[in-house]
């Protein structure tokens, strides 16, 4: 069944016909405006809300819910109709509130460090399956106001692209969220971000490089044999050369894979020639790979390096460790189809 915040408000006109006009705008005023469930739109009369309701039943089922860093970090599991779980993680900080949303159950790519890539893929998500996620988070943060959805949950965005699109397009239209405040993480699938490019969204695009020379890079994101790192490279600048908009690059470190000296070299030389910004973020372990994130230690060495040799980077500090929330590290053994686990070992 369709969520109701596929429907536009043409067409939440159309299925309410016979009620006055203002009652489609208080109800997609306290849909989208406020953020209210619809049983709590109470400026529309209980038993047209009990209808939309039943019409319209929620598509996430919480089955999970747990907090951490003190409250400011919290984590649901949601089961989907058909069984698949998914993961939402709000981020509390002290000038914004960050949704993390999931744009796929499970993951395709089989990125070796990753807990979605090792459980595997078990199905797209709709519109209004992301667009819930946003709107119960939402309404967790009040009285806060949700400023930031992130698309680094489970899943490869550009690989559920329609949705993706869709979904950024509804958020700037109907929440008023801009550039800044929408970002899609990408493992760097170069077409889809060459098309992206053209769709005059307001995002920000990050891109999960984590090795800047092939050998290390297939290993890590085996996509990359398929968009090596030359091909990644002439997305990226097509991207820039469109939207005019920064690029980010996501580098997850990982013990003596990628925070070597050399790396860092490597990885300066890729960033300077697209003016990229670098997020750090040490590995998080999982259950799959058996090498370790880097230390505190490494990790300051390595973004001074690149600091050093003009690079904009920063170390982005991991929330919900401890409920296995960060973002990307959203590990679902649930959802069945497991494969084969790549395994490295140190
Ligand atoms: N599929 C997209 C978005 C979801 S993953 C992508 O890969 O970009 C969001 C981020 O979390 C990515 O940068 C991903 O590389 C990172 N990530 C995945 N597993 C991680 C881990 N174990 N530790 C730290 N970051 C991880
Ligand atoms: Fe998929 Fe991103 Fe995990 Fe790679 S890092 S397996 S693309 S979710």
């Amino acid at each position: 069944m369709a969520s109701i915040y596929e429907y536009s408000k043409e067409e939440l006109a159309s299925l309410l016909e016979g009620e006055p006009r203002y009652r489609v705008d208080q109800l997609w005023h306290g849909l989208w405006s406020e953020g209210l469930d619809i049983e709590d739109i109470t400026t529309i009369p209980a038993s047209l809300r009990a209808t939309l309701r039943a019409h319209f039943p929620a598509a996430l089922e919480v089955v999970n819910d747990v907090e951490s860093d003190q409250g400011a970090t919290r984590k649901w599991v949601f089961r989907l109709e058909g069984g698949s779980t998914i993961e939402t993680v709000l981020m509390r900080y002290e000038n914004r509130v960050t949704v993390c949303v999931s744009s796929q159950a499970g993951c395709a790519m089989g990125c070796t460090f990753c807990a979605t890539g090792q459980a595997g893929f078990s199905g797209q998500l709709s519109v209004g399956q992301v667009l819930e996620q946003v709107m119960f988070a939402s309404r967790a943060a009040a009285p806060l106001r949700l400023s930031n959805v992130v698309f680094m949950g489970m899943g490869e965005p550009l690989a559920n692209y329609h949705v993706t699109v869709d979904v950024v397009r509804r958020l700037h239209e109907y929440r008023g969220l801009s550039a800044r405040h929408l970002t899609v993480s990408t493992v760097g699938v170069a077409p889809a971000i060459e098309r992206l490019a053209h769709e005059g969204l307001p995002l920000t695009l990050a891109v999960s490089l984590h090795a800047a020379n092939n050998t290390t890079r297939d290993e890590l994101v085996p996509l990359n044999r398929r968009y090596p790192l030359e091909r990644l490279h002439v997305a990226c600048q097509r991207w820039l050369d469109v939207t005019g908009r920064r690029l980010s690059f996501e580098w997850a470190l990982i013990d003596g894979v990628n925070d070597t000296d050399q790396a860092i070299v490597e990885l300066a030389e890729y960033a300077n020639s697209l003016g990229a910004h670098v997020n750090l973020i040490p590995l998080n372990p999982t259950p799959g790979f058996l090498v370790r994130g880097s230390n505190a230690q490494r990790v300051a060495a390595f973004r001074d390096g690149l600091l050093a040799r003009g690079v904009n980077a920063t170390v982005r500090n991991t929330r919900g460790r401890s409920i296995a929330a960060a973002c990307g590290q959203l590990a679902t053994v649930t959802n069945a189809k497991r494969r084969s686990l790549p395994v490295r070992s140190a």
